[in-house]
């Protein structure tokens, strides 16, 4: 599996691949061998309870199973479940769960709500990278996923046109920056460059509003890196620049370019070049480096943690520096591991690392990227997903962390979304660790998390979110849902109009 990226190996589990056709997965997918993580105790409680949960409730309206995970109070069905088993983590009710009129209207309330998404992917259509094939097929062979061994598993789910209705139709995402990752080996890059700025046009100009926003993958030491920053500059107007320190994550084997954020020689002519375009946003791949990650390729060690930040961050204080999955280490490995980690010690690999730079260097302009790290844990470590917000809010401020899910890779993020919106953390935890609460799905830490921040860093305006509740994709996004169930039907139809 050589070509199987540790983000993408992560993303094989939620979502759609879940074993259990759950509107919030209830067990997760791991190492780059495809074993999995095994469902944990805890898991498979939840999966039980939440069985007889939806049969009885499903029973009741005289609807399937399957059909009531797809509605609103499914979703919260499965916050119902988890909350039972791993305490009151997620504000949600049973009785919204058995109440489809109570969900859906709190569902349509919030469906308004403003969310821009930092951290989104798909794959070029004539990638090589098919280890997400192989793993799907895994997925469905080992039986985790039964609906992915009775039908044949394609590259298509991770392409442009199931992206455009998993974002932007699937959830509540009202705008979404494109990302990439780079390779030393040029057709292994996610999408070339040049597309990433085509599709940003055509997605804006078929919305008609800007809807997405497209990052400039810059790869420090590759020749010519810097004659294509400024072509970057002149020609694709980037919205924001991304990097990955390990040099190339998806064959980190031959990965020849691996850098620090704070080498002056190599890095300072690059942010004093962008310092003075007014494209100020650097965000740089850190963390994903679990204990077997890093057993495997020991090198790439020192460039996957946190500790180069700072530095640039002080010597550089008018850009802002976007730390991609807030450089949280456990993904690619067993969540549990993370959890235990954070109950020995009230830390967590490398996002305490992260949090602490703002007090350790005196610096305001670092930020804290959720990518995977709220998919990786929202399910199978609640507690841990609690904590991690209670670590970045207490260390960067609630007005320093954006909101991403790496979607698609863990299928439409709209579970995450939902996370995020019901999550708090435990008062038992508040008081020992000195976390504040996180409040409601609308409040002033939530709000800045999922939009707030994010406009203020991409010059989004209170016009701009007007504009977008009222577009061609709103109008769209509006007929798709009084479809209802016809979803899948539809799916065609709107990713040839989208595309
Ligand atoms: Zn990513």
């Amino acid at each position: 599996m050589k070509y199987l990226t540790d983000e993408m190996i992560s993303g094989l589990a939620p979502a759609e691949t879940s074993a259990f056709p759950s509107p919030v997965p209830t067990q997760i997918v791991s190492s780059d061998e495809f074993a999995p993580v095994p469902q944990s105790p805890r898991q498979k409680e939840v999966e039980a309870r939440l069985t007889d949960m939806s049969d009885r409730i499903a029973a009741r309206l005289g609807t399937s199973r399957r059909r009531f995970f797809q509605t609103a109070a499914g979703m919260a069905a499965s916050f119902v479940a988890i909350n039972q088993v791993f305490g009151n983590i997620f504000d949600v009710s049973e009785a919204e769960a058995a109440t489809p009129d109570m969900a859906n209207e709190r569902a349509g309330k919030l469906s308004k709500q403003m969310v821009i998404d930092g951290h989104t992917h798909f794959l070029r259509d004539d990638t090589r990278l098919m280890g997400f094939v192989a793993g799907r097929e895994a997925v469905g062979k080992f039986g985790w996923n039964k609906s992915l061994a009775e039908k044949e598993q394609t590259i298509d789910d991770l392409k442009y046109g199931n992206y455009i209705k998993e974002v932007y139709m699937d959830s509540d995402t009202k705008v979404a920056l494109l990302s990439n990752s780079p390779s030393d080996v040029p057709g292994d890059w996610f999408i070339p460059q040049e597309q990433v700025f085509k599709t940003r046009e055509t997605v804006n100009a078929k919305a008609g509003s800007k809807r997405m926003l497209a990052h400039f993958t810059f790869t420090p030491g590759q020749p010519g890196w810097m004659e294509k920053v400024d072509e970057a500059i002149e020609r694709f107007k980037p919205d924001s620049w991304k990097g990955y320190t390990v040099g190339d994550n998806t064959h980190k084997d031959t990965a020849a370019f691996p850098w620090h954020a704070d080498d002056e020689k190599l890095m300072y002519p690059f942010y004093e070049k962008i310092a003075k375009t007014g494209i100020r946003n650097v965000c740089i791949h850190k963390g994903l480096f679990a204990p077997g990650v890093e057993a495997k390729f020991p090198r790439l060690r020192p460039y996957a943690d946190v500790s180069d930040i700072g530095r640039a961050a002080k010597a550089f204080p008018h850009l802002n520096f976007l730390v991609y999955h807030s450089g949280y280490r456990w993904v690619g490995g067993n969540p549990a591991d993370g959890m235990a980690e954070f109950d020995k010690t009230g830390r967590s690999s490398w996002v305490s690392d992260l949090a602490e730079i703002p007090e350790k260097y005196g610096v305001n302009n670092v930020y804290g990227d959720l990518g995977q790290l709220f998919a990786w844990t929202s399910v199978a470590e609640p507690r841990l997903s609690a904590a991690l917000m209670g670590i970045l809010v207490k260390g960067l401020g609630a007005n320093r962390i954006v909101w991403g899910t790496d979607a698609v890779w863990t299928g439409a993020p709209q579970w995450q979304i939902e996370g995020l919106r019901r999550l708090e953390i435990p008062v038992d935890m508040q008081k020992k660790h000195g976390f504040k609460p996180l409040g409601p799905a609308d409040g002033s830490v939530k709000t800045a998390i999922f939009s707030g921040n994010s406009a203020r860093l991409y010059g989004l305006t209170k016009q701009h979110a007007e504009l977008v509740g009222q577009d061609r994709f709103a109008e769209m996004k509006t007929e798709y849902e009084l479809n209802g169930s016809g979803r899948s039907n539809l799916r065609y139809g709107y990713v040839s109009k989208a595309g």
